[in-house]
């Protein structure tokens, strides 16, 4: 047995305790490779207590007014604001991104608070008197009861953030199921949730992987599932939830293609694409991952993009001046790696080698610098894979029609973008681009909280999706009652 100060905690009941479980994984810094802590693979049982608890939890939890709910979310912004630098900063620890970089997803998390305390008027229904002589029909939105989130590791602070909020505020109970390779962030933001007063079991922290997540999909107590990850787990959580009659809304991985126009501003198209494809070291959803130019923005943004790419500052987060960190672990390193190998293979030219850097002071950090490739076959496997690393691959087509169609071929539909100054090329591409975040000028098109994230094909399986309105579609089941209040002692 390990000792309790260096093994992550669940939280369940309002009480912490270190479950019993057969293994446990290191969590590690990987830029520096330190150790950061242990974190317990949790057994089922552990997802039965928190059901129970969060079971329990409910009835008193949904009959507290609206008005009373979000006062704990209120807390936990002021805690949230207060202790941003010391969050960020273990994001950073863990997860492997700039200090910068992990400011602006908490950022994003706390504007998901602030949005679900709105809630009094978010969640309303609506009426209508006299559908027939004397009856009145309403629509009310009711909590489902338990509620479970996992998610991914690329964003530890952020994620749990697209839908916990809302769960609560709609006067349901959860329980958070972190990424096990980077649970320190969630363990920071319990012991602020624990400062709020919230009652005992409304939000519940389990800890592990595969096991957690099956004893979450099959929990008869668990009304919902609200999951971030790959494709193909995404796919498997949508499958099991929904043959378990549960609701959920499932967002997977991402290929995400950004064309550039020759009437494109080429040094602020350069700049952003930059911040896109290379930002927290590629390992976003919204992460340009394949720049397709037309005409002669060929040559133009080839050249200042190879440029940028090969002076961007790689290091450790916390050390100021990095711009880019980590990949996130040494398996992730060894995979980019071998795709770059395979692009080469299939003929790609790497114009910027990003493999095997040497980053002074950090020499066993899981690095990957900035990488270009050249010359992709537009129909290959590394045109279509997910990398999910600091790896932009360049394609180069004659017009804006073939550029929309390849857009268009992908599996994924998470995120597609368009440089341009053109309104009429702006105003085609969103009406015919088959994806559910657009940008137009813009590298991440990240929604705000108070809209929807709205992926497609294969980067969504659900119909509801995170954040805003959807989110509390989500997290209600409607009531529809038909209303006779009949005067006995009068005829109508
Ligand atoms: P992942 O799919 O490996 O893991 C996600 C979650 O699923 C984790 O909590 C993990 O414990 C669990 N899990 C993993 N394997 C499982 C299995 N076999 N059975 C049951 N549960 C399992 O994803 P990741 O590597 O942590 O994150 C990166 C992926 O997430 C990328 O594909 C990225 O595009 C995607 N992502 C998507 C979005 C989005 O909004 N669409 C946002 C962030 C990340």
């Amino acid at each position: 047995m390990l000792p309790s100060s260096s093994i992550v905690q669940n939280y369940i009941n309002g009480e912490w305790s270190a479950p019993n479980a057969e293994t446990y994984l290191e969590v590690i810094n990987p830029a520096t490779i330190e150790v950061l802590s242990k974190v317990p693979l949790s057994p089922a049982s552990e997802v039965d207590r928190a059901a129970v608890a969060a079971q329990t939890a409910f009835p008193a939890w949904r009959r507290t007014p609206a008005t009373e709910r979000i006062q704990y979310l209120f807390k936990l912004k002021a805690l949230l604001e207060e202790h941003n630098e010391d969050i960020a900063q273990t994001i950073t620890l863990e997860c492997g991104k700039t200090i910068a970089e992990s400011k602006g997803e908490m950022r994003r998390a706390i504007e998901n608070v602030e949005v679900a305390c709105g809630i009094p008027i978010l969640m309303q229904g609506y009426n209508s008197e006299d559908i027939a002589r004397g009856i009145d029909e309403h629509m009310i939105r009711q909590p489902l009861g338990v509620t479970a989130i996992i998610t991914p590791f690329n964003f530890p602070g952020m994620i749990p953030f697209w839908f916990m909020p809302y769960a609560i505020a709609c006067g349901n109970t959860c329980i958070i199921k972190p990424s096990e390779r980077v649970p320190l962030t969630m363990q920071k933001i319990f012991h602020l949730i624990e400062q709020t007063g919230l009652p005992k079991g409304v939000i519940n922290l389990v800890n592990g992987a595969k096991e957690v997540v099956d004893a979450l999909l099959d929990h008869a107590a668990i009304r919902a599932i609200s999951f971030v990850g790959s494709s193909p787990i995404a796919k498997y959580v949508y499958s099991r939830a929904a043959a378990n009659g549960k609701r959920s809304q499932c967002q997977g991985g991402a290929k995400n293609p950004v064309i550039v126009l020759p009437d494109a501003d080429i040094a602020m198209t350069t700049k952003i694409m930059a911040d896109s494809a290379f930002g927290c070291a590629g390992q976003r959803c919204l992460a340009a991952s394949v720049a397709i130019t037309v005409g002669s923005a060929k040559t133009t943004f080839t050249d200042a993009i190879a440029e940028v790419a090969s002076t961007r500052q790689v290091g450790f987060g916390l050390d100021s001046g990095v711009q880019m960190g980590p990949v996130i672990t040494n398996q992730s390193k060894t995979r980019i790696e071998d795709i770059i190998q395979q692009a080469e293979t299939e003929g790609a030219t790497v114009l910027v080698d990003g493999r095997s850097p040497k980053v002074s002071g950090y020499e066993n950090g899981h690095f990957v610098r900035p990488t270009i490739l050249q010359d992709i076959d537009p129909a290959g496997e590394i045109a279509k894979t997910e990398i999910f690393g600091p790896v932009l691959s360049l394609i180069h087509l004659d017009s804006i029609d073939d550029a929309i169609a390849l857009v268009n071929r992908s599996q994924y539909g998470n995120m597609a973008s368009l440089f341009t100054s053109s309104g009429a090329a702006a105003r085609k591409f969103r009406y015919e681009a088959e994806a559910g975040n657009i940008g137009i000028n813009i590298g991440v098109a990240a929604p705000m909280a108070f809209f929807p994230f709205s992926g497609w094909k294969e980067s969504f399986f659900g119909d509801l999706h995170g954040q805003g309105w959807q989110a509390i579609e989500f997290f209600t089941q409607t009531k529809v009652v038909v209303e006779r209040w009949h005067d006995w002692t009068r005829q109508f």
